[in-house]
């Protein structure tokens, strides 16, 4: 079995990383960091999120286990102590997969340049270059609502507790393929109107973005910020493709909320 692990780039970090690259080739596994079969990332959950995207075109053959040099995470849920015991669990394949939905966000153009395509394991946000963001919010081909304020969150199931939790959205489960659309700082008064509440969408319900005035929107994705110029729409679904992560043993999701969020 082929591994690489990425480090979050701290002293700590890349430490640990160094050890777990020592102790999986003592076991005689292969460091590859071009096509491996399991991705080590040692950080926090930024860290995993970065790995997420560095493979993110080979996620059928990848799985992803992550290891918090900081605090827990949701993504890196072991800690540096456990390190030899996961290195064992580790060599000792096969090991459990569980999966997890991903955001498919694709950007489309007014001049009819090529598509841009991403996948998130978070959130895609959409704020506008300059002033407010208005933006007509189309759900299954129909219009919902026109948008105006700071912006939108889209969020996966996993990333319902990042950006969209402080956003006041819901914590949605990872079992449950969904996205889910927030809002940031909606206007509303007699003139401009929007639901104000957080919409939880099955797979195959389309989230179409169109803009109203403004064509520039500042769009990321989990971590990465792009300028798109000329946006003719931008669409979200839950994607086909999944992320795998290696399970050794269990954390439950809502152990892991309630560790991170209300009590140790
Ligand atoms: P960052 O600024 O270091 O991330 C912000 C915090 O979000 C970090 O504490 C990070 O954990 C945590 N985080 C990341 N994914 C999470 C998840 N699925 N559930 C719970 N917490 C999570 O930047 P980053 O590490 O590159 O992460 C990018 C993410 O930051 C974006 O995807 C977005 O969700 C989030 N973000 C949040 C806000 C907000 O809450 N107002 C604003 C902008 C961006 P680690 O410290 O373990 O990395
Ligand atoms: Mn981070």
């Amino acid at each position: 079995m082929k591994f690489a692990v990425m480090s979050k780039g701290d002293e700590v970090s890349n430490k640990l990383q160094q050890r777990i690259k020592t102790y999986l080739t003592d076991f005689e596994l292969e460091y590859d960091d071009h096509e491996p079969d399991i991705v080590i990332s040692v950080g926090g959950d930024g860290t995993l999120l970065y790995a997420f995207h560095q493979y993110s075109d080979r996620l059928e053959e990848t799985a992803f286990v992550g290891i918090h040099t900081g605090h827990l995470g949701f993504y890196a849920d072991w800690v540096p102590d456990e390190v030899e015991k996961l290195v064992i669990h580790i060599a000792r394949t096969p090991f459990q997969i569980v999966e997890y939905p991903l955001l498919e966000v694709i950007v489309r153009y007014l001049d009819g340049g090529k598509e841009n395509r991403y996948l998130a394991l978070n959130e895609c946000t959409v704020k506008s270059d300059e002033g407010s963001l208005v933006m007509n919010v189309e759900i299954k081909g129909e219009l919902f609502e026109t948008f105006r304020g700071d912006g939108l969150c889209i969020s996966t199931p996993s990333g319902s507790t990042a950006y969209n939790k402080a956003l006041g959205g819901a914590i949605i489960h990872p079992s449950l393929p969904s996205l889910q659309l927030s809002e940031m700082a909606s206007i509303n008064n007699r003139v401009f109107r929007t639901v104000g509440s957080p919409l939880v969408l099955p797979q195959h319900h389309t989230c179409m973005l169109k803009p109203v005035n403004d064509v520039d929107f500042r769009i990321t994705i989990d971590h990465l910020f792009l300028l798109h110029k000329k946006v003719k729409s931008i669409q979200c679904r839950v994607a086909e493709e999944k992320i795998r992560f290696a399970r050794f043993r269990p954390f439950p999701f809502w152990k892991r909320v309630k560790e991170s969020f209300v009590k140790d």
